[in-house]
């Protein structure tokens, strides 16, 4: 049995109602970059929409968003997040590994975290 098989067991067995692959099989249409860029590309992209999105939430800690206009900020900071979600996929796909099961290895490591009162420190390991 190949690792993807196995891995999409593990997750339907966790969460089996997780709907990111339908996300991913998408979002792949509208990955259009060069073959020899595959993970590189991705993965520059998400580093520049994570910018925008800590640039659109500075703008709002600096005082620079009339509270009226706060609504409309926040759909801005979404939008950003849906840029980065996309590069995730991306990124995701061309290492033949699925959204699902990032998500799912995601909240494990998390919820192991916070069984051993870890969570807050420092470190991918801890
Ligand atoms: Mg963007």
């Amino acid at each position: 049995m190949c690792l993807e098989y196995e891995m999409l067991k593990w997750q339907n067995e966790r969460y089996p109602n997780m709907q990111l692959k339908e996300y991913q099989d998408k979002a792949r249409v509208y990955a259009i970059y060069p073959e020899e860029h595959r993970i590189t590309y991705p993965a520059l992209g998400l580093v520049g929409e994570a910018g925008e999105v800590a640039n659109k939430v500075k703008k709002i800690m600096r005082g620079d968003v009339k509270p009226e206009e706060m609504e409309q900020k926040k759909l801005e900071v979404a939008s950003e997040l849906g840029d980065v979600l996309w590069y995730c996929a991306a990124l995701a796909q061309d290492l033949g590994i699925s959204l699902s099961v990032i998500a799912t290895q995601n909240l494990d490591k998390l919820e192991g975290r916070k069984q051993r009162n870890v969570i807050h420190g420092e470190g991918d390991t801890r």
